[in-house]
């Protein structure tokens, strides 16, 4: 894509992507392509791709460059799988996934930021992504099971639903941990047995829902 941004998104996938080791070619192109800014507000479109996250609506959080690419590289997308994302928010991880996977269902449980993902989703023609406004600790059980499930906010613990529609084999990951801070975890399921691996910590979002915390 070539906007105004297409030189500063190029330096953010060279300085803030490949070196610090991210190194799937198909994640690094779809970054450099993806408009980010116009997943932010129109005031901060210059911020857009900095190596931060940036505030979004309903005192949520569009998560950093780096962070994105790094729970995209662990699901190791072929480009055939069907994923369900929890917690759309600006919509921005959403359509990444959306050129690497064949579908993509997403839940957000903020109508404003659900709405507002939907019309840059249009925009961008990237129709491959269904959203819908739900509590997302519960799935989305029309659709699934999902080859690959990403949830972008953090919970106490896996919701039991995901692991229910997570297909088999599957593979999943989810921050997990206290309000302040988490794991990434990477779940796979195989033969029936499921299996769990910490990767780095982070800071995301808290996940507000049956299976997640109060909303308080
Ligand atoms: N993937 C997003 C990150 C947004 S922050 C992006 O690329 O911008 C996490 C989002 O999860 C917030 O928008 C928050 O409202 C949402 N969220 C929290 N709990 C949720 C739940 N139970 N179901 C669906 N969305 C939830």
């Amino acid at each position: 894509m070539t906007d105004r941004f297409a030189t500063v998104r190029e330096r953010m996938v060279q300085e803030q992507l490949v070196r610090r080791g991210i190194t799937d070619l198909g994640i690094l192109k779809t970054m450099a392509e993806v408009p980010r800014h116009l997943f932010v507000d129109d005031a901060m479109q210059a911020k857009a791709y900095g190596d931060y996250p940036l505030p979004i609506a309903g005192d949520q959080t569009i998560s950093q460059p780096y962070i994105v690419a790094v729970m995209t590289q662990a699901l190791q997308l072929q480009g055939t799988e069907k994923v369900l994302e929890i917690g759309t928010g600006s919509g921005y991880q959403a359509a990444v996934l959306s050129r690497l996977c064949d579908q993509v269902y997403t839940v957000e449980r903020i109508n404003t930021l659900l709405a507002g993902a939907r019309k840059v989703f249009d925009q961008l023609h990237y129709y491959n992504i269904l959203a819908r406004l739900d509590d997302g600790t519960l799935g989305w059980s029309e659709h699934a099971p999902y080859d690959v499930i990403i949830v972008t906010a953090a919970g106490p613990e896996i919701p039991e639903p995901l692991i229910e529609q997570l297909a088999d084999p599957g593979r999943m990951v989810i921050p997990v941990g206290d309000r302040n801070v988490q794991q990434l975890q990477y779940l796979t399921k195989k033969d029936g047995e499921i299996t769990v691996n910490r990767l780095e910590s982070v800071r995301f979002v808290s996940l507000i829902g049956e299976h997640g915390w109060n909303n308080d």
